[in-house]
Formats: structure tokens, C-alpha cells, sequence
């Protein structure tokens, strides 16, 4: 027997999942029949493995399995043919194996052949006495061994029906996917999932008529669904969900456009409890290079989006999934990034200068990633998904000992620069957050009036007595808060009166649409009034022009920032800008 069929026959034995399995009466039944019929005291039905001989059934036998080599029943499930050994013995082969070690001197067995031609093994009688066996006697033990397949066979489908629907279920859906896979890898196809309702909508069902009621009312779906396929099987891959792969000849647009034209008929003339809550998801894909699970996950994600469609019909968008396939991927990398301190993370900084001199007041630190495969990322795209996530807390703290080493150096150089760190809102949240920055700042060495905290307005205002508590001990302990992104929430000015800020930087977007006309121009001239009101300096974000820059200082904006006076520069190159920009804090002679 080649290497292959025995692979094929072993595979097909597995998915069967019988191997070590208890004893069950239905067997058993079958194997005392045996014994009774050739009057001998052991029978079994012995499943031939890759190297033992398990016995699903057994009477008379004590042990649970033999090796496979020599055993005359791994000769039945080979040869799938019916094998006597009348005297064991006296059998130049047999002589030598465990069962004539127990025994044994007679040995007759039936083959137990699947549908697709496997030999899974033998159904066995073993006598201690040499004897023939009877034309009669063996054709009984053959009848005996087509029903222990049958048996086998209906366990196995049991657990690929549903009870409710009599369809094929979910396994049975994905073994078939990958069934195809093998048959024509390659093929592109289309699966098609049919969602019922959503979850709450079956509750409701529920609730008011009753489990029975609905079981009564997915059995007229799964037929009103059935009756409208031609050469698909359909599956009932989840309680209200059915799903199914469109035959070879239609492509995903062929499908789509089939099947809205279907639920658009059925909607109109079927009185189906589901007709108007049911929506379709379709997923084309190559058999063989989606697994099985992915085109089910793809399906399930492609009927939720049918929600949000008039038609009900949504097809899926690789593009959708792809972007959130990086999201997850960012968040699980962004873990090994921190771990490495010095590789994938660095900070940048962006000089933040006073608009009535032109020279640098302080800079803001901005997180940089560069990913191993992917390449920069941008803060834009990565931070919004850490700080949805514990990693944010990691990521601050990253930034916020990042800073302040570098703070040390510079002050070691001479240069005294503040800078502006970035926290998010959940770490307002974190009950010992100010603590923490206080201990970080002891532990570098670095003054309070050193750093100052950007928050945007909505992270004060998403956790308001939590992060109030938190802001307040962060300036008595000395820290500078600025208020970012300003503009951009719905903080009242009652409420902002209540918080220890000192800073208010108003967002880039109102910045960069001054150049749009008068009615911009004033909004910002009133954010710098309130600024004032506030008694906080006030800074303009995203300068990006000579123009701008004047402006705002002549609307009494105190600050700016923005490409016009320099992008974010690496920490290395941001001394050099500095000597030649000009500080207004400890050098004042650097510019002569
Ligand atoms: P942000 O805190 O408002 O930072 C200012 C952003 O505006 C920076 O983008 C900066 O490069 C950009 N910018 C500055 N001047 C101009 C200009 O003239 N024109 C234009 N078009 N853009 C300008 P960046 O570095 O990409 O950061 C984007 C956002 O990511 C930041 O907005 C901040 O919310 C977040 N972020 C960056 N680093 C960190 C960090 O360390 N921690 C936290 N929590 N968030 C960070
Ligand atoms: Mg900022
Ligand atoms: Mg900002």
C-alpha cells in the first residue's frame, strides 16, 4: 500500500474522530453479536492507526490497543477483504505476533470500509482453538461490519446536522470550503452569508413568542432561503445565519446583482417573519489561498456592513479588512516596540517660538515609530489606536522619560529649553498619574517649570472630576499645562475656569483657514480673547506663513508653532536651530 493512500486513509480515520473514545453501547451491541454468531469468546472492532490496533469495542479483550505490526486486523484494513488465520500458530507470518504471545489460534475479521473506499480497520473474532469459519458465518460477520460503518457514519453526521434546520451546519460548511481548496485550488468563488436579523431583533422574537416560535420561524426562513437556490448547498453555520458558495460561473458582481434582485422579490411578496430584517453578506474568494475560517470571519464582517445598506446586500471590501487588519497589527507591535528603547521609538521635537520676537520659548516633543516592516508611522494613525488601549500608559511614560533625559542633556550643555509633552486622556484616569511624572522628574534630575503637560480639551473633559484632581497636582507640583488642539471640543468657558491651565494652544485647523477670510479671522481673534480671559498665554498651532505669523501677533497672540519657523526636528539638529534662532530664556547671547 503506497505511502500516499495510507496518508489518505489515516486522514480520513482522524476526521472521524474515533480514536480514543469511550466505549458506547451501540458498538458494543454489534461486537457481542459477533462473538454470539461464531461462538467464540473475543470480538472486537478494532480501527488500524498509524501503529496500533485501537479497539473502539471489545469483549473478551482486557487490553485497549495492540501494536499494528503483525496484527492480522491492520492486514484486513489494508487489503479491504475479509482475512482467516485458522490456526495462528501454525501461520509462518502470525506466529510471531503479540496475539499469538496472548493466545490466540483463531482469527477471522471483516474489513470496515468508509464511503470513499478507506480501510479504517477490521470487525475481529479470536477463538483459543484452531477452527475454520463457514461461508455463512463470515458473510454475517461482513453484514456486521457494514453496520458498524453505518454506525460510524451516523455518529459522525450527528455532529454535522442541525437539529432545528436538518441542514448541514458550520463544520460541515467548513469542511467543505476546504474540501474545495484541494479539489480546484485556485478557483475564485463566491460565499454568500444570510444574516436573519440582528441579535436584538431575535431577542424581541424571543421574548415575546418563545424559543419554540422561533425555531418554527428559522425553519420557514432556512426553506424560503432553500427554495430560492439553484446548485448550492445551503448551511446553517449559526443560530439565524445560513450561509453558502455560489456555483463556478458567477463572479462577485454577477452575485451581488443576483442576489439583491432576490431579496428585493422576496421582500415583496414573502410574508416571512424575516423578510425585512434579513440582510447578505458576499465575500469572493480563491480556494485554496483563504482558510476555511477567514471566509466564514469575512462573511459575518460583510453582513454586518449589509446592515447599513438600503439594499441589504453588502459585498466585502478587502480594503475595509485590510485597515483593520493594520489596526491590530499596530496595536500588538507597538508592545515590542516600547520594549526596545532605543530602536523602533524616537521623539522629535518642534520649536514653539514668541511671535513678538521670533525667538524660541520652548519645544514639544512628538512621538515618532518606526516599524520594522512598515516603515514610519505616522502619530496621526498609531497614537488614536493606543490611546484605546492599557499600551497607553506605556507610551507616555516612554515619551515622558524620553524627555526628560534629554532635557538632563541639554541642561548639561547649557541649553534650557522647556519642553511640551503630550498626554492622553485615559491617563488622566491612571489614579497616580501625577505622582509619577513628579518621581520621573526627581529621577532625572529635571525642575518642575522644566516640562509642561498638552492635554487636548476633550481628554479634560471625558473623565471631568478624575482628571480635574489629576491637573490640580500637577501644577502644585510646579508643571506647566497647556490645553491642545483647542477649538476642536465643547468645553465651556466655566468649566475650563475651573482647571490649572496656563497654556492654551489653539488647534492648527483654525490656524491654517484664516487665509479663507474675515469671518475666520475673527473666530481665532476670540480665541485669543478667551486665551486672555483665561489669563493663559495663548499659542497658534500649524503657522505656516510670514502672513499668519503677523496677524496673530497683532490679535495679541502671545506664541507660535508651525512649519513656517521649522518642522519637528530630530533632538540633534534642534541645538543647532536654537543657536542660530535665538533662545529667550538662559541665552540670551547666543545669537551675537
Ligand atoms: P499635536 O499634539 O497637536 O501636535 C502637533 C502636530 O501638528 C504635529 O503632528 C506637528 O508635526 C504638526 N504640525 C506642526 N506645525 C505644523 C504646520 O505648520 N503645518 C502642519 N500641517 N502640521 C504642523 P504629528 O507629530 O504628526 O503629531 C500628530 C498628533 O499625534 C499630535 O498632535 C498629538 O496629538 C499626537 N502625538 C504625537 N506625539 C505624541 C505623544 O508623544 N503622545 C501623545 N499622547 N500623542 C502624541
Ligand atoms: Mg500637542
Ligand atoms: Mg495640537
Amino acid at each position: 500500500m503506497g505511502d500516499i493512500s495510507e496518508s489518505a486513509r489515516l486522514d480520513a480515520l482522524r476526521q472521524l474522530d474515533l480514536l480514543d473514545t469511550p466505549a458506547s453501547e451501540s458498538f458494543d451491541r454489534i461486537t457481542r453479536m459477533a462473538s454470539q454468531i461464531f461462538g467464540l469468546p473475543i470480538a472486537a472492532v478494532s480501527l488500524t492507526d498509524k501503529d496500533r490496533q485501537w479497539f473502539k469495542s471489545r469483549v473478551g479483550v482486557a487490553h485497549q490497543s495492540i501494536p499494528r505490526d503483525r496484527a492480522p486486523c491492520a492486514e484486513v484494513a489494508e487489503r479491504r477483504e475479509p482475512v482467516v488465520v485458522e490456526d495462528i500458530r501454525a501461520d509462518a507470518f502470525y506466529a510471531q505476533s503479540v496475539l499469538a504471545g496472548t493466545g490466540a489460534r483463531f482469527y477471522a475479521g471483516a474489513p470496515l470500509i468508509t464511503r470513499e473506499g478507506h480501510g479504517l480497520g477490521a470487525l475481529c473474532v479470536i477463538g483459543v482453538e484452531p477452527r475454520t469459519a463457514t461461508e455463512l458465518e463470515m458473510s454475517a460477520l461482513r453484514d456486521l461490519a457494514a453496520m458498524v460503518m453505518a454506525q460510524i457514519e451516523l455518529q459522525h453526521a450527528f455532529g454535522r446536522v442541525d437539529p432545528i434546520s436538518k441542514l448541514a451546519n458550520r463544520n460541515q460548511f467548513l469542511d467543505d470550503l476546504a474540501d474545495l481548496e484541494r479539489d480546484t485550488p485556485g478557483e475564485q468563488r463566491v460565499a454568500v452569508l444570510v444574516d436573519l436579523a440582528r441579535t436584538d431583533q431575535i431577542d424581541g422574537i424571543v421574548r415575546v413568542l418563545g424559543s419554540g416560535h422561533l425555531d418554527q420561524l428559522v425553519r420557514e426562513a432556512a426553506r424560503t432561503v432553500r427554495e430560492r437556490l439553484e446548485r448550492s448547498t445551503l448551511y446553517h453555520v449559526a443560530a439565524t445565519q445560513f450561509a453558502f458558495v455560489l456555483p463556478p460561473d458567477y463572479d462577485a458582481e454577477q452575485g451581488v446583482a443576483l442576489l439583491t434582485a432576490r431579496l428585493a422579490e422576496a421582500r415583496a411578496t414573502s410574508s416571512s417573519r424575516f423578510v425585512t430584517t434579513s440582510v447578505i453578506g458576499v465575500v469572493p474568494f480563491m480556494a485554496g489561498s483563504t482558510a476555511p475560517a477567514d471566509v466564514l470571519r469575512t462573511l459575518h464582517g460583510a453582513a454586518q456592513d449589509a446592515r447599513l445598506q438600503e439594499s441589504g446586500v453588502s459585498i466585502h471590501s478587502y480594503r475595509v479588512d485590510d485597515a483593520h487588519q493594520r489596526r491590530f497589527r499596530l496595536l500588538q507591535d507597538f508592545g515590542e516596540a516600547l520594549e526596545q528603547p532605543d530602536g523602533q521609538l524616537r521623539i522629535v521635537v518642534q520649536p514653539r517660538v514668541a511671535l513678538a520676537t521670533g525667538r524660541c520659548v520652548a519645544a514639544e516633543a512628538l512621538l515618532r515609530w518606526r516599524h520594522p516592516e512598515l516603515g514610519e508611522i505616522a502619530p496621526g494613525e498609531f497614537v488614536p489606536i493606543i490611546e484605546q488601549s492599557a499600551a497607553v500608559r506605556g507610551l507616555t511614560e516612554w515619551v515622558l522619560h524620553r524627555a526628560l533625559a534629554q532635557l538632563a542633556e541639554w541642561q548639561r550643555e547649557g541649553v534650557r529649553i522647556p519642553l511640551s509633552i503630550n498626554v492622553s486622556a485615559s491617563n488622566l484616569e491612571e489614579g497616580n498619574f501625577a505622582e509619577r511624572v513628579v518621581e520621573a522628574l526627581r529621577a532625572h534630575d529635571v525642575a518642575p517649570e522644566m516640562i509642561e503637560l498638552e492635554v487636548t480639551e476633550s481628554a479634560a473633559m471625558k473623565h471631568a472630576g478624575r482628571a480635574v484632581e489629576q491637573l490640580r497636582r500637577l501644577s502644585a507640583a510646579g508643571i506647566t499645562l497647556a490645553i491642545d488642539d483647542f477649538g476642536t471640543g465643547y468645553s465651556s468657558l466655566a468649566y475650563l475656569q475651573q482647571l490649572p491651565v496656563d497654556v492654551i494652544k489653539i488647534d492648527q485647523s483654525f490656524i491654517r483657514a484664516m487665509d479663507a477670510g474675515e469671518r475666520e479671522q475673527a473666530l481665532v481673534r476670540s480665541m485669543v480673547a478667551v486665551g486672555e480671559a483665561l489669563r493663559c498665554r495663548v499659542v497658534a498651532e500649524g503657522i505656516e506663513s510670514e502672513g499668519a505669523a503677523e496677524l496673530l501677533h497683532a490679535m495679541g497672540c502671545d506664541e507660535g508653532q508651525g512649519y513656517h519657523f521649522s518642522r519637528p526636528l530630530p533632538v540633534e539638529a534642534f541645538a543647532a536651530w536654537i543657536t542660530q534662532a535665538g533662545t529667550e530664556l538662559t541665552r540670551p547671547h547666543a545669537d551675537t
